[in-house]
């Protein structure tokens, strides 16, 4: 060898002496030929007994998979294994210090022979697993849909910001609570895939009237949070209000820009919010409380009518835990007879303002509670379906709405009601045994199928197939069904061929703005037109002024109902009625 090969040569030998990683030359077998000091350094506390002689033996109790990866070895391959993890647990560790994880790749050289390089990949691994960790500590704490924090990141961030000192400017901050009036419809009626795409428009939609300058003059405020806190709910927290009004200022004007359309493919859909909103200063506050306070204020906003915000008051918390009692109440109400019927009349709209006060009558439940006093269905027949109380009570309803009306024919004779109007919830409409229960009341109380009406929601009947299926089942025992409040959901006209009803609601908030909005009068006079030609009836609802009842009259409603003709009385009331005024 010339000098300078020489050199080249112990330059060589040096490079991979003093690699950083370790270079192991092997036969088929796993003997080992040639290593250099690193891999001396990496395998020596790996060995059980203490030489290097073959790396597969070294190698086996921590990488048992990698004889049977060798022997299955195809000729062509050059490539055995790469960066395949060795772990070394704590009992195998020679050396607190050896490393716990090896990196082991392993190629052909020859026929004959296999090259393996090793590196300690520990920190490599440790900083894979904190890299992990801390993904996996942002993802629950993230809204997958909208990329906003959940309901655990909002209350993270809540926590910080309303706890740590504020300025000594005085300055407020504002939880708002918002939440979509009526989402499940729009989930029931278009499908979950468009209610998740609405949800984001939602979110994009609150993320730039925040966060762009649309602020009301003078407001120094500034976004901190947008969260989605629940399905259909978020949460916003707004930080520098100077004063308490500008918070109100926001939050309407926030509203209004949610209610705006927003299009999805073909749908425009309109929905309103109801928000809660919680003003606070320089007290610390629990974050838990206060969503829970600005989500008790969104409650009383929604309970009001919705589309519109209520600022937290105390009372309103320990009115909320009144609330919550109710539903223990509920559960003793049925067995102690506190649930009662009322009726109200559904009457014939004749010309000149007359009216046939015999059409019909409606149930409308009732509860005496005990300490609260005459409690009506919308506060009470919600928490009876979530707590499984709603098949007990629709029965008891719906019986004794059917004895009644039977005696009234006994008792009135020409002069009752011809037709016995009932609701059904959402919960009753899914339960297998309904047609059965439906059908053994009419038997027992001698009730003719076809003088019962049943009365489903607009938003209910335009549910999947199993609802329709009910529906059949419902109209196969010869009741006849009707479906309420149309107008408020999200079944056009267009799909009410597809309803298996005989009658059509007009919800009350279509005809008390009938003689005022033109707009309202055309959708009762379509409402009308498309129904008539389906074969189904139209019954006005919540019919207060003659001017009304004139309005519906000319657009061509058969009936009408509303406190113009009467509230809704008791049975008793109802005989005495229709024996005075018939
Ligand atoms: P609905 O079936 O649409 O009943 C009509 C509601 O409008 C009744 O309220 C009635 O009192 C009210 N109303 C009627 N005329 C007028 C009017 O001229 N002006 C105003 N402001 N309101 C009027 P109520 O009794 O509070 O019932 C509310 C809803 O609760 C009902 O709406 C129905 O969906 C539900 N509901 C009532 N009873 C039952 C029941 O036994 N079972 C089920 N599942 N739901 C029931
Ligand atoms: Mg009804
Ligand atoms: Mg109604």
């Amino acid at each position: 060898m010339s000098g300078e090969q020489d050199s080249a040569y112990e330059s060589l030998v040096q490079f991979l002496y003093r690699a950083p990683v370790a270079l192991i030359q092997l036969q088929k077998d796993g003997s080992i030929e040639m290593l250099n000091p690193m891999a001396a350094q990496l395998l020596m506390p790996l060995s059980a007994d203490g030489d290097l002689v073959n790396l597969f033996q070294v190698l086996q109790p921590y990488a048992p998979v990698l004889l049977r990866l060798c022997a299955n070895f195809k000729p062509e391959q050059g490539l055995i294994c790469e960066g395949m993890r060795i772990a070394v647990n704590e009992h195998q560790r020679q050396h607190p210090e050896s490393p716990a994880v090896l990196s082991l790749g392993l190629l052909k050289v020859d026929g004959n022979r296999l090259m393996a390089i090793v590196m300690d990949a520990t920190h490599e691994v440790v900083r894979e697993q904190r890299l992990l960790a801390s993904r996996l500590a942002s993802a629950a704490k993230l809204d997958t849909l909208t990329q906003l924090p959940n309901r655990a990141g909002a209350l993270e961030l809540l926590s910080t910001m309303t706890q740590r000192a504020r300025a000594p400017s005085g300055d407020y901050c504002a939880v708002l609570f918002i939440n979509f009036d009526r989402f499940k419809q729009i989930n029931d009626t278009l499908g979950n895939e468009v209610g998740d795409q609405v949800i984001v428009l939602v979110a994009e939609r609150l993320s730039t009237n925040l966060r762009s300058s649309s602020r009301p003059p003078g407001s120094r405020t500034s976004t901190e949070l947008i969260a989605r806190v629940g399905g259909d709910e978020f949460a916003v927290l707004l930080d520098g209000v100077t004063e308490r009004g500008v918070v109100s200022a926001i939050a309407a004007r926030l509203l209004e820009r949610l209610s705006k359309p927003y299009m999805i493919g073909s749908h425009e859909i309109t929905c309103t919010f109801s928000a809660g909103i919680v003003v606070l200063n320089s007290e610390a506050h629990d974050a838990d409380d206060l969503l829970r306070d600005a989500a008790i204020a969104m409650a009383i906003a929604k309970a009001a009518g919705g589309d519109r915000f209520a600022i937290f008051r105390q009372q309103m918390r320990e009115d909320a835990l009144l609330r919550g009692g109710l539903e223990s109440d509920l559960r003793y109400a049925i067995e102690r007879g506190e649930l009662y019927n009322l009726y109200q009349p559904v009457v014939r709209l004749l010309a000149d303002g007359k009216v046939d006060p015999t059409a019909g009558v409606e149930a409308l439940v009732r509860w005496q509670h005990p300490v609260r006093g005459v409690v009506g269905p919308v506060e009470f027949i919600g928490i009876a379906e979530d707590c499984g109380l709603i098949g007990a009570i629709g029965e008891k309803v719906l019986e004794r709405a059917c004895r009644d009306f039977v005696r009234w024919k006994q008792r009135l004779g020409a002069r009752a009601p011809r037709l016995l109007a009932v609701n059904l919830s959402r919960a009753q409409l899914s339960q297998d045994d309904l047609c059965d229960k439906v059908s053994a009341i009419l038997a027992a109380s001698g009730m003719e199928p076809d003088k019962l009406q049943l009365e489903i929601t607009e938003s209910l009947a335009a549910q999947g197939k199993d609802i329709q299926e009910q529906l059949l089942r419902l109209k196969a025992l010869g009741v006849k069904l009707a479906l309420d409040d149309f107008g408020t959901g999200y079944s056009s006209l267009s799909s009410l061929h597809l309803l298996p009803v005989d009658t059509v609601k007009i919800d009350r908030s279509f005809v008390t703005l009938a003689g005022t909005s033109r707009h309202h009068e055309v959708l009762i006079e379509a409402t009308v037109k498309v129904a008539r030609s389906l074969g189904m009836n139209t019954v006005a609802e919540g019919i207060e002024t003659q001017q009304q009842a004139a309005v519906v009259y000319a657009q061509g409603c058969d009936k009408g109902q509303g406190y113009l003709y009467s509230r809704p009385i008791t049975g008793e009331a109802i005989e005495e009625w229709l024996s005075n005024i018939a």
